[in-house]
């Protein structure tokens, strides 16, 4: 293993769907030093205020070490006969279909393979889903229904080579931000215009030429009347629509379709019908916004009847293009970890298929049917049907529709196994058996990113405690199974040549995933492999897909579908008059397992939120930094207000992020109801209804501790700092003494305290001290605290005298939140520098301050804090700025 001064290895960043390459450089005593692969086709060099904090991420601090039966530590053999005994006890005594495995687009190619191969052809289920399926299963829908396989057709450099970029449904800022930093690049050379179709204004909208905010959910009648536009202006493509079935009935429907559920004006659509048709070299991107409906695959079709009828579509520049939210989303699909899928894009219901796939893998048994797709699944778990289940890297009882469901599902199976990095997650405390995972840094394999580049993921660290790579432990569970030829794995590059060979069988029946060029390699050659677009097969190599104008349905011809607008399963109504839209904030990551350890990426946006617009705050009588209750039927969330105008009136948008160990009344989906997109079954996350109010709190709080804390108020969020913790609380009874709730707090009872009360206003400050150091401070008030946070969050460890006022003396610095998150540079120091150095553009506090010149995700936010100021407003008064 790698140690102090040994060379940099070439990895993959455990993210987005971008796949960026990076850099590592271990330091012998446990951490990493990061930075961008300059030679990585996705990223070259570039990375984002997430990948660039990876180093901060691997710590030890809450890592589980060994496995664990009902909450005791036990040995492997112990855990993995156990689970090995009741998998195979629960599919003999009641089916195979009693079974099934949760998996993620976290785990690497090797992994999912086996895990697939081990449910689908020996225990004999199709019981696999992953968390993909609320990511992207609606695109591997539409994608199947037009061109007969589950293809993007596209590469990155159509990004650069495009003139017209649409995001649809993306906040490319800050979801991918190094793919929105590439097309920022190439609209500075080229002039590249940008369209965002969002009901939210999102930092992607900030170099916008024209952001469409049409109301959720209604994509499908927008692009419908798109493509009556195209035919209107004569823009289809006789030649290519030779090779496209189903033109007439998708024109059909599109002039049927009126475009008032978009709320958009005839204006705005005519304009952006105009753009689309004179711009020849037009990529659209999609992501959660479209995917992540009841009418998601629809939506998705309405995208590529587009390109489809157009022919933009397989050529430099052009192409639908479906940017996935995680790292292995893809080679998830690929191995076929989807619970309708069979592997290597062949299909569970073609008996050709299933017997190729049977015989390769030598199989006793293989479903001819689809098993149950994530909310089935968990429906199953709840209902007794499912009797064993093991989830592995994701955590469903905070992130699945119906969250406090899931987590009573979870814990109503009789059988529940965890595989993860840690033991502190909502799911992990709901299992019998928790298994210790080796983390990202410490595994070898192999992961696809959106533009269908394989890349290597290298370990560098070596797994702390008895942690093991989840291939491994899912092949040792399949030979305790009783498959031990069949498992019989000793390396991450047998399975990948395995996989590579069984992708040539695919091919063999004239499928897309051929990857059988690399079923040769050597263990030499995969620890060297280079990073490579699929196909690689004797007949091609990477590249796009079907500007040849040949598909994958039987008839070789792309199927345009006729496709209908369908309003939201949730219609907001007298009781529930809110729509709530969910998704990421810019330095988080899923349920922050990760991202949550480095204290610069919690300085962005350290609480959970709700932003609403200012008439609805208004109606409501929410004032900024209020609390607000959100509520419906499934559940509730409690959230600070933000009111802002970048969501629409009727709109509220909340982020994913926090779980129940970092602010537990805001697990957000716990609000999002179960509906399924009829074709992919992927859940509508983004058009919830629900219902809000001022949360009325007797005492709100603001605390900070270098020791983790331990909070037992109504309402509590904690984050990271550099210096320990930061925490903002609240209560409904009023807080009778302070000093026992600060000692509860911070557990420091040794520690000397320093208090000040103001009981005619309300308020409290404490302040504990050990050796002449600041321990902790609390300062309470019956309305929300106003203190200087960032200030206050630096201050544990330090001996900083008059620290109850809660601001900075004079000749002390505040940096204020957290704007530039690879560079730490807070908002007071940039509006500092703006006004004492007179800058007048994002490049100017760039050069002065390195803020916004890595990433480029905080740019939108420097420009904000640019336009506050009045030398610029001045400036752009007298046209000089
Ligand atoms: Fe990682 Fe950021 Fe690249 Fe995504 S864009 S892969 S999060 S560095």
């Amino acid at each position: 293993m790698p140690g102090a001064g040994c060379k940099e290895t070439r990895s993959t960043c455990p993210y987005c769907g971008t796949g960026c390459g990076v850099l590592l450089r271990p330091d012998g005593v446990g951490g990493l030093a990061v930075r961008g692969d300059p030679d990585h086709p996705a990223n070259r060099g570039r990375l984002c205020s997430k990948g660039l904090a990876l180093g901060e991420t691997v710590g030890l601090q809450g890592r589980l070490l060994a496995p664990q039966v009902q909450g005791r530590e036990t040995d492997w053999d112990s855990a993995l006969d156990l689970i090995a005994a009741k998998f195979r006890q629960a599919a003999e005594q009641y089916g195979p279909d009693s079974v099934g495995f949760y998996l993620s687009g976290q785990m690497l190619t090797e992994d999912y393979y086996v895990a697939n191969k081990l449910m689908k052809g020996f225990l004999g289920s199709a019981n696999i889903d992953t968390n993909s399926r609320l990511c992207m299963a609606s695109t591997v829908a539409g994608h199947k229904r037009a061109f007969g396989t589950d293809t993007v057709p596209g590469t990155y450099d159509d990004l650069e080579q495009a003139d017209l970029i649409v995001l649809v449904g993306s906040n490319l800022a800050w979801c991918h931000p190094v793919l929105y930093q590439r097309i920022l690049a190439a609209r500075e050379k080229r002039g590249t215009k940008l369209v965002v179709i969002d009901p939210r204004r999102t930092a992607s909208c900030d170099q916008a030429d024209m952001h469409l905010k049409l109301r959720a959910g209604s994509d499908v009648a927008l692009f419908n009347r798109l493509l009556a536009g195209l035919y209107e202006g004569g823009a289809l493509d006789a030649d290519y629509l030779s090779n496209v079935n189903g033109l007439g009935e998708a024109l059909e429907a599109a002039f049927a379709a009126d475009a008032a559920p978009t709320g958009l004006s005839g204006n705005e659509i005519t304009a952006f019908c105009d753009l689309w048709l004179r711009t020849e070299k037009v990529v659209t991107i999609f992501s959660q916004g479209v995917n992540q409906s009841t009418s998601g695959a629809d939506k998705v079709n309405a995208i590529l009847n587009c390109h489809l009828a157009a022919g933009r579509i397989g050529k430099p520049g052009c192409g639908p293009f479906s940017v996935t939210g995680q790292p292995n989303a893809m080679g998830g699909r690929e191995v076929g970890g989807l619970a309708n899928m069979l592997a290597c894009h062949m299909d569970l219901e073609n008996s050709s298929h299933r017997d190729a796939v049977q015989e390769f893998w030598g199989a006793p048994a293989m479903p001819d049917r689809a098993g149950l797709k994530a909310v089935d699944l968990f429906r199953a778990a709840g209902d007794g049907r499912l009797k064993a289940l093991w989830i592995i890297h994701t955590n469903p009882a905070v992130t699945m529709p119906e969250a406090d469901v899931v987590a009573a599902a979870i814990k109503a199976c009789e059988f529940t196994v965890v595989s993860d990095i840690t033991a502190a997650t909502d799911t992990a405390r709901l299992a019998d058996v928790l298994l210790p995972a080796a983390a990202w840094a410490e595994k070898d394999g192999t992961v696809t990113n959106s533009d269908r580049t394989i890349s290597r993921q290298r370990a560098v660290l070596p797994p702390p405690g008895q942690a093991r790579a989840d291939w491994d432990i899912l092949a040792d569970a399949g030979r305790r199974m009783g498959w031990a030829k069949a498992f019989d794995y000793q390396t991450p590059a047998q399975i990948f040549r395995e996989h590579a060979a069984l992708s040539g069988l695919a091919g063999s029946f004239g499928l897309d995933f051929d990857i059988s060029g690399l079923g040769g390699l050597s263990i030499q050659e995969y620890d060297g492999m280079a990073p490579v677009r699929w196909p690689v097969s004797r007949a091609r190599q990477g590249g796009r897909f079907f500007a040849d104008g040949r598909f994958f349905h039987p008839d070789c011809k792309a199927r345009m579908m006729p496709v209908r607008h369908r309003a939201p399963a949730a219609t907001p109504d007298r009781r529930f008059p809110l729509r709530l839209n969910t998704g990421r904030i810019r330095d988080q990551w899923h349920t922050m397992t990760r991202t949550g350890q480095a204290a610069r990426l919690s300085g962005h946006l350290a609480e959970p939120f709700a932003d609403i617009h200012p008439q609805d705050a208004r109606k409501l009588g929410v004032e900024s930094a209020d609390l607000v209750r959100l509520h419906n039927t499934h559940g509730q969330a409690v959230l600070r207000a933000r009111i802002t105008t970048d969501v629409q009136p009727g709109d509220l948008f909340a982020p994913i992020h926090w779980t129940g160990e970092t602010a537990p009344s805001a697990r957000i989906d716990t609000l999002v109801a179960a509906a399924i997109d009829p074709v992919s079954g992927q859940p509508e996350s983004k058009a919830a209804v629900v219902a809000a109010e001022r949360w009325q709190a007797a005492w709100y709080g603001f605390a900070v501790s270098c020791r983790p804390m331990a909070p037992q108020a109504d309402y509590w969020a904690v984050a990271r700092t550099e210096a320990g913790y930061r925490a903002e609380l609240a209560g409904q009874a009023p807080l009778t003494d302070p000093e026992a709730t600060g000692r509860d707090l911070f557990a420091m009872p040794e520690a000397e305290v320093q208090m000040m009360t103001d009981s005619c206003k309300g308020i409290a400050r404490l302040a504990l001290f050990q050796d002449g150091e600041i321990m902790a401070a609390l300062f309470t008030a019956p309305g929300p605290v106003a203190v200087s946070r960032d200030y206050l969050a630096g201050l544990p460890g330090a001996s900083a005298a008059g620290v109850l006022t809660g601001v900075p003396a004079g000749d002390q610095p505040d940096p204020g939140p957290v704007v530039c998150a690879c560079f730490s540079v807070g908002a007071n120091t940039i509006l500092h520098a703006i006004e004492s150095g007179g800058l007048m553009s994002v490049g100017d506090v760039g050069a002065a301050l390195h803020a916004g010149t890595n990433c480029g995700s905080c740019r939108p936010d420097i420009a904000e804090l640019l336009a506050r100021h009045p030398f610029q407003q001045a400036a752009e008064q007298d046209g000089f700025g």
